[in-house]
């Protein structure tokens, strides 16, 4: 194993052990949590928290998943084995779902928000818009073909904001640069994949970041932003501002730069993701991460009203943004 390899899996490891010790349910905040009746909306976009990072959008015409992950292993298949999609628990998840699904995003490659893509695909017959290096991976499974899969790359750009437009019928789909969360200031199983590898990957750590994104997607009259972590605001002033801006809070280092983050975005409402224990399955209910802290991202958004603007979901229930 290179050093490299060996640093990922420590890193993995710390995060993971630290990750893995369930915190208080998402009730110890309900007044942050919204939901509202579960029907199609005319107009705007119903939201449904899937956990971690995953989101089903629906519009009248159109819908969409952002990184939808149900497998949710154990933190030893983190550290040693092989990780492989819990079909049971995937088709627990998606009796929430519509029969079809237009499109799934995908911020970057690591398993909790790519692993499940390629069977939820298969089932959904939905296009999957990710880095390249994600599509790599996704071909190296031969599960989807590729007309389904839509490689979307940005750039670094210090003084620009730096996106690619896609549009999807109603859907348009904004990709943002971004950047991955450091832990302790390394990198968190790096790496970018040019072809499909031969052996499909099987490890956690074969699952490797790739080109991190964020998108802005607009459906339903609606702007929404999401990231599953770091955000590169400065370069995204030209495409806000944003209705809904989700962003992950993970780790350290997006909350503190979360107050700049919703400046720049403008959203009208903000819903902090990635903010879930995800080595316990869904069934079990929403748990906090022993890394996350939601009280201090409330500190870091003074103004921000919880419940109002500053929002939680709990999971499978849908709240509307008009
Ligand atoms: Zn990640």
């Amino acid at each position: 194993m290179t050093l490299p390899a060996v640093r990922s899996l420590l890193l993995a490891a710390c995060f993971g052990l630290c990750t893995s010790c369930a915190g208080p349910g998402i009730g110890k905040f309900k007044d942050t949590v919204v939901a509202d009746v579960p029907v199609s909306p005319d107009s705007g976009v119903r939201v449904t928290y899937l956990g971690v990072n995953g989101y089903l959008l629906q519009s009248s015409d159109a819908t969409v998943l952002v990184d939808p992950f149900f497998s949710r292993p154990p933190l030893r298949n983190y550290l040693v084995g092989e990780v492989t999609p819990n079909k049971s628990r995937i088709d627990w998840a998606m009796r929430n779902f519509p029969a079809t699904v237009d499109l799934i995003l995908v911020t970057h490659g690591h398993i909790d928000h790519l692993l499940d893509v390629p069977i939820i695909a298969q089932r959904t017959g939905a296009r999957i818009v990710a880095s390249p290096t994600s599509c790599n991976l996704v071909k190296s499974l031969k599960q989807v073909p590729d007309w389904q899969l839509v490689p979307i790359l940005t750039q670094p750009n210090p003084t620009l904001a730096s996106h690619e437009t896609r549009q999807f019928d109603s859907v348009t789909v904004q990709a943002l640069y971004t950047e991955h969360d450091r832990l302790c200031g390394a990198e968190i199983m790096p790496g970018r994949k040019t072809e499909p590898p031969e052996t499909p990957p099987r490890r956690a750590r074969d699952w490797v970041a790739g080109e991190p994104l964020a998108f802005i997607i607009t459906m339903g009259g609606k702007r929404i932003f999401v990231s599953s972590g770091m955000v590169q605001a400065l370069q995204q002033r030209e495409v806000t501002p944003v209705d809904l801006a989700i962003t992950g809070v993970a780790l350290p280092d997006p909350r503190r730069s979360l107050a700049e983050t919703v400046k720049i975005l403008k959203p009208k409402y903000v819903l902090p993701s990635h903010q879930d224990n995800f080595f316990i399955p869904a069934e079990k209910g929403f748990r906090f991460s022993a890394q996350s802290n939601f009280p201090e991202v409330k500190r870091n958004l003074p103004g921000w009203e919880p419940g109002k603007n500053l929002i939680l979901l709990d999971y499978f229930r849908p709240w509307t943004l008009y």
